[in-house]
């Protein structure tokens, strides 16, 4: 599932294609995707002019003259393919179940085979009150997120700081990936209680989880399987991975260390957790 770095990078590739166009044609292909397209989607995009773009956790608003944001959520394997509209495919284009063209000549469309992408409407001074954004926790990126915010979080939490961070409420935005990449510099084992990192670890976590996220942005996401970048560019942070899918390679934080036993992977609440048991406690 494309996390935070990944669906950032696909907003900025949207908002070169997008911002300041007018849209001259919105299109479904069918009634829904995860949930149904939301009532006079269509309708309510053709002929607005997208005023821009933000992005809260793993989701994408793109605001459009008339007071509406529409929330573009990728889902598991969605990916947001732009190209020039009249490059058209003599064919439709298999799993493309929205659509969006510029006056300027743009087709953006979203494909998702397995439908769990989805696309909905909110007013655009009230997104942070809809259902999906509501209950989200702070935005790791940003200035507010601090060692004492996490630590006030995970006092008094025993779950695993694994579990703990993949907690929307709790953080916004992080998954499997980035999770395991800032316990690993940070040299925290994802199976330690919650509570127990509360203090000074947040003081090496936070930054961590701040710098695993600007790299990876950095370098375009990490390319898993079916996450593409909106210009059909792909991203490179995934060969930086120190830790992420690296069972039974040397740690590279352990170097020449002789017990160090290499990155274990586990299992923790249905997930696979990869860490090195030497340097993570
Ligand atoms: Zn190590």
């Amino acid at each position: 599932m494309p996390e935070l770095p990944e669906v950032e990078t696909v907003m900025r590739g949207l908002a070169r294609v997008l911002e300041g166009r007018r849209l001259v044609a919105a299109s479904i292909a069918r009634p829904d995707m995860r949930w149904p397209f939301p009532d006079g989607l269509v309708t309510r995009l053709t002929g607005a002019r997208v005023l821009g773009f933000r992005r809260r956790a793993k989701y994408m608003l793109m605001r459009v003259e008339g007071g509406d944001s529409l929330l573009i959520h990728l889902g598991m394997s969605g990916r947001m393919v732009a190209r020039r509209a009249a490059d058209r495919p003599n064919e439709p284009v298999a799993h493309e179940h929205f659509a969006m063209e510029t006056e300027d000549g743009t087709h953006v469309g979203f494909v998702d085979p397995r439908r769990f992408g989805s696309v909905d409407l909110v007013a655009s001074a009230r997104e942070d009150q809809h259902r999906l954004l509501a209950g989200l926790g702070p935005e790791p990126l940003e200035d507010a997120f601090t060692a004492e915010v996490l630590s006030q979080a995970l006092a008094g939490k025993r779950t695993p700081i694994k579990a703990a961070l993949l907690d929307q409420k709790l953080v916004a935005g992080l998954g499997n990936i980035y999770v395991s990449e800032a316990l690993h510099r940070s040299g925290i084992s994802p199976r330690r209680e919650a509570s127990t990192v509360a203090g000074s670890r947040c003081v090496r976590l936070v930054p961590a989880i701040k710098a695993v996220l600007e790299e990876s942005i950095a370098a375009g996401g990490s390319s898993l399987r079916d996450y593409v970048q909106a210009d059909g560019g792909i991203g490179f942070f995934q060969e930086r991975f120190r830790v992420y899918d690296r069972a039974g390679l040397a740690c590279e934080q352990c170097p020449g260390v002789p017990p160090c036993p290499g990155i274990q992977r586990i299992v923790q609440s249905g997930r696979a957790s990869f860490y090195c048991p030497r340097h993570q406690r």
